[in-house]
């Protein structure tokens, strides 16, 4: 059961637009960059954002382990991938 969903309006404004995004829960574990290090980075401020939106299955499929692995539900889809 997933506790919380990541807040479109909390969108931290380094993510670049599109489907995926880091919300301001992000608490810099790290985890989404190793999952998807082609699309996740992290800012100098301490916290993660999507500066690449998945551009192949693959990327696509790293970004949905990101996702379901972030600790703190902060990586957004715009519900796209909540099946
Ligand atoms: S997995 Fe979640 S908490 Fe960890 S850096 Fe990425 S967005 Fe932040």
């Amino acid at each position: 059961m997933v506790s919380r969903m990541a807040e479109k309006t909390a969108k931290w404004p380094q993510n670049v637009p599109g489907k995926y995004y880091v919300d301001e829960s992000c608490i810099a574990s790290d985890f989404c960059i190793a999952a998807a290090p082609n699309n996740f980075k992290m800012d100098d401020s301490g916290h993660a954002y999507v500066f690449k939106q998945p551009e192949n299955e693959e990327e696509e499929r790293q970004c949905r382990e990101a996702l379901a692995g972030c600790p703190v539900c902060a990586i957004g889809d715009n519900g796209i991938g909540n099946d």
